[in-house]
Order: C-alpha cells, then structure tokens, then sequence
C-alpha cells in the first residue's frame, strides 16, 4: 500500500484506488468520490499560481508569481503555495490558529486573510526540505475529455518518494502523508 501524489504535493491518494496494478488510471466511477473530486480538481490547480504570491503581486504582476507546489485543504476551498511560501501556511496552521479551520470551507480565505494582513512564518520557523522530491516527475492528473490511452501513465516510476527529510528547524511532528501540517 503506497500513497502517491499527483500534480501537486500536499494531497495523497492511495495508489492502488486510482491506478490499475499495470499503472493505467483506473476508471472515475471505480474511484471513491472524494478521490475523484481530488483528481480533477488538481486538473485546474496545477495550471494555478501560488495563492500567496498572487496575494502579493496581484493579476497585472502575474509573471511574478510561482508555481504552486503544494496543495493544502479540501477541494474547492484548498489553498496551494509555492515551495517558499509553504512556511508561512505550515506557521499559520499549527502555530497561528489555522487548525481550526481543518476541514472547513472557510480555510482558504482565513489563511488569504491572515497573509494579506502581512503575516508571515517567522525566519526561525524553518522550512522542510524537500529532499529527492521533485514536484516535475509527479503524474498528471486524469483528462476526462481524452480517449481512453491518454489515461495511461508513464511517469509512475517518477512518483513522490515516501521519504522526506525535514531540516533541523523543522517541526518534530510535521507529517507530509496528512492533507494538513500536523
Ligand atoms: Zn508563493
């Protein structure tokens, strides 16, 4: 049993529910609801830029604004950041009351809120280094306008490894298999 991500870091899929064991997607109405809801909501996120930079530099600076890496929350009201500002979401959720909008539909506008405000993870909170992660080798999510062949897979060797080495600063308890910062 392996969790995989797909497009986007942060949310985590039970491999074998979205993937046959030959490594082609498995049909949407084989899939859990919240599994599919997932896929195809990441089909818009991994074209979007990183909330917090967008915060900061708006549409007429678009060009300024990173990719985001990483997607936080639930779909619909999720919040997705470049690797930099992964920090500052990570400090807001376990140290800035972020937590208890777990699982809410108000998550995203409370941390925009909390960002706009000019808050931001202090320089010693650290970060988590994203050790033999490469963001560019995770699959793309399932088109479900493509012919069947395009819901094969060919970049399932080049999956998120399990192992994720935090730095020093790191939080002890940060659990990068959860959808949330533990
Ligand atoms: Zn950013």
């Amino acid at each position: 049993m392996a969790k995989v991500s797909v497009g986007l870091r942060g949310w985590r899929f039970e491999e074998s529910e979205i993937f046959t064991e030959d490594g082609n997607w498995r049909p949407f109405d084989e899939m859990h609801d919240e599994d599919r809801e997932r896929l195809l909501r990441l089909r818009t996120l991994v074209t979007k830029p990183c909330d917090a930079c967008f915060l900061v530099h708006g549409e007429e600076d678009i060009e300024r604004c990173r990719e985001a890496e990483i997607v936080y929350g639930e779909p619909k009201s999720e919040v997705v950041l470049c690797d930099e500002h992964e920090a500052d979401f990570r400090y807001w959720f376990s140290e800035a009351g972020g937590d208890d909008y777990r699982g809410e539909d108000e998550l995203q506008d409370a941390f925009h809120g909390w960002f706009d405000d000019g808050n931001r993870a202090p320089e010693a909170f650290g970060g988590v280094d994203h050790v033999d992660t490469d963001p560019e080798a995770l699959p793309d999510p399932p088109n479900p306008n493509d012919d069947e062949d395009r819901y094969r897979i060919t970049l399932r060797d080049a999956m998120e490894p399990e192992e994720t080495d935090l730095d020093e600063d790191a939080l002890d308890d940060i659990d990068l298999s959860a959808d949330y910062p533990s």
